[in-house]
């Protein structure tokens, strides 16, 4: 267990899904002050026009936010997803990221000019997929190292991977210095509190405390990440398309016109025929799934089991 009187800040890495609420929850938990936690979000399209993600992700985790009142800080690349994806020629987007004095902008001004033009590969080598790495890890390792007010103080960074999840994952440590830690000047480790947690304890915790998970769940994915994850397999696929079929054309669109597909042997649309989409979807959960403001509840008394719970999951390795 990690001393958690030696820190003067928590961060939580939110996406929004079931292991970062545990994780929030499990701070809780454990005895740490509110007043000094943090939760940190990457918004994987950036402002604007959602293409992967889930249109109510971001309300549903700053409604989660305030009900727990705990302040959230988005970050996120200009342009987001899509931008970087049709990169040619040029450099990576900057980066924003929020804190309590305001929005910053950073980066995008120097580096190597290059192309993508096709979507990132299957794969657990960061270099080749790129979403992880620029819309995700070097947004977050931006916004700390731009931040003076973790100068100087010892910041423990929390995140809610489980070796359950991957063989990737089964080899992270649970305790290790941060990549944003800087010796004698700027302390942060990182922490993985459930990493060897099973998915029944998540879903226990998060019944204990009565909360109410991203829509996604109800709909019937058993992983909250992107909607049209490239790990998705082909029910997630089907189900994504049922529920967003714009956004799948564009996605399709794109497959074509890059002349590669997400897949490495198969297209979306071959791939989205050879699933089922999830019997749980109704038009009343796309509704709230794809609404950019989420006003249910955070807190329930009947708490109930989603869909999505113990499923097949094809997420981030
Ligand atoms: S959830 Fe999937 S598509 Fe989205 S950033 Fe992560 S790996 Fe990429």
């Amino acid at each position: 267990m990690v001393n958690i009187q030696n820190y003067d800040k928590f961060i939580v890495a939110f996406s929004g899904g079931k292991d970062s609420i545990a994780c929030v929850l499990h701070l809780l938990d454990v005895g740490v002050d509110k007043s000094k936690i943090e939760l940190w979000h990457h918004i994987v399209d950036g402002k604007g026009e959602t293409l992967m993600d889930w249109e109510i992700t971001e309300d549903y985790c700053r409604q989660f936010a305030k009900a727990f009142q705990i302040p959230i800080y988005f970050s996120w690349k200009v342009g987001g997803f899509a931008r970087e994806m049709l990169r040619k020629n040029s450099l990576t987007a900057p980066t924003v990221f929020e804190t309590p004095t305001g929005k910053y902008q950073v980066g995008g001004k120097r580096g190597k000019k290059s192309t993508r033009l096709k979507f990132p590969q299957v794969s657990a080598d960061l270099s080749v997929r790129w979403c992880s790495a620029y819309l995700k890890i070097d947004v977050f390792s931006l916004a700390i190292r731009n931040q003076k007010r973790f100068t100087g103080v010892k910041t423990l960074v929390i995140s809610g991977e489980r070796g359950q999840e991957s063989a990737a994952r089964a080899r992270y440590k649970a305790f290790e210095p941060d990549r944003a830690n800087l010796k004698n000047k700027r302390i942060v480790d990182r922490w993985r509190p459930i990493l060897e947690w099973k998915e029944s304890k998540v879903w226990i915790t998060i019944k204990r405390h009565k909360v109410v998970v991203h829509p996604c769940y109800y709909l019937g994915f058993s992983r909250c990440s992107c909607k049209f994850c490239i790990f998705g397999n082909a029910d997630q696929f089907a189900s994504a398309n049922k529920i967003s079929p714009d956004k799948s054309k564009k996605l399709q669109l794109y497959e074509r016109r890059f002349k590669v597909t997400m897949k490495r042997n198969i297209s979306l649309s071959e791939l989205i025929a050879n699933g089922s989409p999830y019997k749980s979807i109704t038009q009343e959960l796309i509704q709230v799934a794809t609404s950019k403001t989420y006003s249910g509840k955070i807190f329930i008394e009947n708490w109930v089991m989603p869909a999505g719970a113990f499923g097949k999951s094809c997420g981030p390795t």
